[in-house]
Formats: structure tokens, C-alpha cells, sequence
């Protein structure tokens, strides 16, 4: 399962608790302050998020959001009349 975040920066407060939480290492620390004087997260390796969603679980300032991919529909089996 593929998956996508976003961090609102403006939100993150730099607690690194959804760096903690992934269990893909998707999440590091930006180099530069947000406008609270915070490094806030940022996806660093996007490619391998699943989109399990416990960054944005975990993100006390609900700034992250999730997007997972949906696999293709299976195509119904055909049935002979
Ligand atoms: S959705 Fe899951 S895999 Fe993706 S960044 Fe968040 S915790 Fe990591
Ligand atoms: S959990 Fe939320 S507030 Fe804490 S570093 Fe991650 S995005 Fe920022």
C-alpha cells in the first residue's frame, strides 16, 4: 500500500513525536524555523509511506495529513450464461 503526507510547517511544533511514531522513516527535521521559531517535520523519503496514518495519530497539533492509495478494483470474474 502506497501512501502520502503533508505537513502544515506553520503548525509543527518540532515535537518529533510522528519521526518517533513512523515505522518507515519517512519523517526528519527541517534545517530552517518555521514562523514559531520551530524546525518543524517534513516527509524526507515520501516513496515509503504506506499511509498507516500513526505520524498523524501521534501529531499533537493535527498537522499532518494522510492519503493512501487504493489498489486497483478487482474486475469481477466473468460468468458464462
Ligand atoms: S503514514 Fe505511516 S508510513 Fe507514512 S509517514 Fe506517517 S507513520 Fe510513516
Ligand atoms: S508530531 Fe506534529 S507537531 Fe510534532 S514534529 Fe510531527 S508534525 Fe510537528
Amino acid at each position: 500500500m502506497k501512501g502520502k503526507i503533508a505537513i502544515d510547517r506553520e503548525l509543527c511544533k518540532g515535537c518529533t513525536y510522528c519521526i518517533i511514531s513512523c515505522p518507515k522513516g519517512v519523517i526528519a527535521v527541517e534545517g530552517n524555523f518555521n514562523s514559531k521559531g520551530f524546525f518543524p517535520a517534513f516527509p524526507k523519503d515520501m516513496k515509503r509511506c504506506t499511509g498507516c496514518a500513526l505520524c498523524a495519530e501521534m501529531c499533537p497539533e493535527i498537522a499532518i495529513a494522510v492519503w493512501r492509495e487504493q489498489p486497483p478494483a478487482k474486475k469481477k470474474a466473468q460468468k458464462g450464461g
